[in-house]
């Protein structure tokens, strides 16, 4: 009864069906129900359950085999609390702003602006202050934060959407800079979403991806209790797997470079406490906002 809740696919990138599984919890999510695994959606609890990931042979992907429908996601998402979960405002926008600060160096920062996941708008603030945008073009589901999102252009033009999967509202041929944050290993089919942004490109634009990088030494010292193995990514990707991902989907010249993440110290202590077993959630820790290249990686891709 449990399992037949959930959808079976084949490889997301290349639709080969002969996956290994590699990386499992303790307890399987698809062997358990969906409404079981609402507690383990966005918590980062003392158990961690997420779906079975395994690699495809073929383009070497990691992808969950088992996951939940899009009926399922519509419900959990639209119960996500409207921030980031990681992090004080200040270790975010040092964050952003450095992912900005590398994709203008190798982007012209003219023609229009396009966002899938923008969330409150920390990368636009810097393009919208930084570039010569035209419009700018946002897809986010999120509406609660639809309004600070607005603000975040400073009166430049702009248009939000709540659709993740339709772009057709955006010219042919218009963007200069197209940026996903932490969106495509949310993604159930990201080859769709791909190709349909690199048609909105101009011929000299540049699409930015931030991922979490699964081939990073985080993840192999952390194991399976690195955090992105978790309920909200279908996929996680390496440099050599995005980058097959990419050229698949039309992009000639593909860029891989591992991103800085701010943290506030005190975070990062209580993390590494939490790996070795310590509870320091009552000790008192500076919040010194600091960067690290932790796990994530900044991919340019342009025709
Ligand atoms: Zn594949």
């Amino acid at each position: 009864m449990s399992s037949s809740e959930f959808i079976t696919r084949d490889c997301p990138v290349c639709g080969s069906d002969h996956a290994t599984v590699e990386v499992v919890s303790s307890r399987r999510a698809e062997d358990m129900e969906f409404k079981e695994l609402g507690p383990f959606w966005y918590t980062f609890g003392e158990e961690k359950v997420f779906f079975s990931y395994a690699r495809c042979p073929s383009c070497g992907v990691l992808y969950a085999p088992s996951f939940f429908s899009s009926e399922q996601l519509l419900k959990l998402y639209s119960n996500m609390p409207a921030n980031m979960d990681v992090g004080a405002p200040a270790a975010i926008d040092s964050t952003q702003h450095s992912y900005f600060k590398t994709i203008a160096d190798s982007a012209k920062l003219e023609g229009d602006y396009l966002e899938i996941g923008p969330d409150v708008g920390h990368v636009a603030r810097h393009a919208a202050r930084e570039g010569s945008f035209g419009k700018f073009w946002f897809f986010e589901p999120n509406e609660g934060v639809h309004a600070e999102l607005a603000d975040s252009v400073q009166g430049k033009p702009y248009h939000i959407s709540s659709e993740m999967t339709d772009l057709s509202v955006v010219p042919d041929g218009s963007v200069g800079v197209a940026v996903m944050v932490h969106v495509l290993d949310h993604l159930v089919d990201p080859v769709d979403l791909l190709r349909q942004t690199r048609t909105k490109l101009r011929p000299d634009g540049v699409l930015a991806i931030v991922t979490h990088n699964e081939g990073s030494m985080l993840r192999r010292i952390m194991g399976k209790k690195w955090p992105p193995f978790c309920l909200q990514h279908p996929e996680l990707y390496n440099p050599s797997s995005i980058a097959k991902l990419l050229h698949g989907t039309g992009f000639e010249h593909v860029d891989v470079s591992r991103a800085k993440n701010y943290f506030p110290f005190s975070f990062l202590a209580r993390q590494a406490a939490r790996l070795a077993g310590l509870k320091m959630d009552r000790v008192p820790l500076p919040n010194t906002v600091i960067g690290l290249r932790l796990g994530n990686m900044l991919t340019l891709a342009r025709n």
